[in-house]
């Protein structure tokens, strides 16, 4: 055994945060960084889930949307994320998925400048990021204007003008490059533009302070970092000075003042409950809510402290097994993942897998790996590039059964 492994074993033994991992179900023979995709099974959540179908569904039947509190879920667990998050409970609801959410507030912050001709977002974004705001910039009328992510390329697309709001990523979900919330927020609002953050490579990963940084509205999932299941409902935190003028166009009942008045006109609820539209998954609220209450027992610096050193430990290895390194170095800028690049990355991540590394694959040639500083532990970063070593210098690879591609990579 390398003393580079005895260290790590050292410090697994002198971790304040180890014990969480007793929290989380996880395969044997298993090192899985793909927290930042789906995240791992909570202990406490089948137990919760269980009880929601058979004692709130099974027995307490409709009653259950007072007696058992569904009807408060998205704001009871909203101020739950709140608080990790930096934010007041009011700011934050559950409900709907990223994508959704992402859409009703591009549009509620474009409408806060109706004025504005344009709304900025990311080159290179995830996905659904760049279509949904194709889709409401289409809606609204305005131009889609996508720029670097850099101080420069958003310095230059707010210097072109007319820009109502911009949408960046606070983690890119590619390369792992953490950015300066604060800076860009200030910036952004310099030009009296509305700033939305998307969180999904943050929230959980990193500690965030949105009412520090002023930020004006965000959008995050929770299957990735706050482990709450497949498809589990997102959040969007709307700061306490828009409320009661912010608007989002999906003006569902549950998103209404007074949803049992059975009024004609629409008249938004208050605080973020405005963004909430239609009737919510309750047992996958349930889920969510079990999965949270790991929080309670953690402190966040620790925790980043903890992400920081595992990624350093992974970014060591692959250095040495000979992988460009797509992460920032500087821990100023990483999140909580390591993107590597390589010719052969598809077959690489899948050979990983059949030993029981478990990373992803993401267009053109890049391995990401996500570390949930939750649960893993040193010595799992330390195996994990040791082994991605031991894949590449054998070529195994490029074996036949390595090389078809999943639906889902
Ligand atoms: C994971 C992720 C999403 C997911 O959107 P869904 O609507 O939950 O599918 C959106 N944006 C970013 C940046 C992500 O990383």
């Amino acid at each position: 055994m390398s003393a580079q492994r005895d260290e790590c074993v050292r410090r697994d033994a002198a971790d304040p945060l180890s014990s969480l991992r007793e929290e989380f179900v996880l395969p044997d023979g298993v090192i899985y960084l793909a927290g930042n995709s789906l995240g791992a099974l909570p202990r406490s959540v089948p137990g919760r889930v269980g009880d929601v179908l058979e004692k709130e569904w099974g027995q307490g039947l409709v009653g259950s949307w007072n007696a058992a509190g569904w009807w408060e879920a998205p704001r009871r667990i909203g101020a739950r994320v709140a608080s990790l998050v930096g934010a007041e409970p009011a700011e934050v609801v559950v409900g709907d998925g990223t994508s959704a959410n992402l859409f009703k507030a591009v549009v509620a912050g474009m409408r806060l400048r109706p004025d504005r001709r344009a709304v900025v977002g990311e080159r290179g974004n995830f996905p659904t990021d760049l279509y949904i705001t194709d889709g409401a910039s289409e809606l609204l009328g305005v131009e889609h204007r996508r720029v670097d992510p850099t101080v420069e390329g958003i310095t230059s697309a707010l210097a072109e003008g007319d820009v109502g709001a911009v949408l960046l990523s606070h983690v890119d979900y590619r390369t792992g490059t953490l950015r300066d919330m604060r800076a860009l927020t200030a910036l952004v609002q310099e030009h009296d533009a509305v700033m939305i953050w998307d969180l999904c490579h943050s929230v959980g990963a990193v500690p965030l302070e949105l009412s520090r940084c002023n930020v004006d509205f965000a959008v995050g999932c929770t299957y990735k970092y706050l482990n709450a299941g497949p498809g589990a409902p997102a959040f969007t935190y709307v700061a306490t000075r828009h409320h009661g003028t912010a608007r989002q166009p999906l003006t569902g009942w549950h998103g209404h003042a007074a949803p049992f008045s059975a009024a004609d006109a629409y008249h938004p609820a208050p605080g973020a409950s405005a963004f909430l539209s239609g009737s919510q998954p309750i047992v996958a609220d349930a889920a969510l809510e079990a999965s949270l209450e790991v929080w309670e027992q953690v402190d966040q610096s620790a925790l980043r402290a903890k992400s920081l050193a595992l990624t350093d430990i992974f970014i060591e290895g692959a250095r040495a097994a000979g992988f460009e390194v797509l992460t920032p170095l500087d821990h100023a800028h990483r999140g909580s993942q390591v993107a590597l690049r390589h010719p052969h990355a598809y077959p690489i991540v899948r050979a990983l897998a059949a030993r029981g590394i478990v990373g992803d694959f993401r267009e053109p040639d890049v391995l990401r790996f996500g570390f949930a500083a939750l649960y893993l532990r040193h010595v799992d970063a330390y195996d994990a590039a040791s082994v991605l070593g031991e894949v590449v210098r054998s070529e195994e690879w490029r074996e036949e059964r390595f090389q078809a591609r999943s639906t889902v990579t």
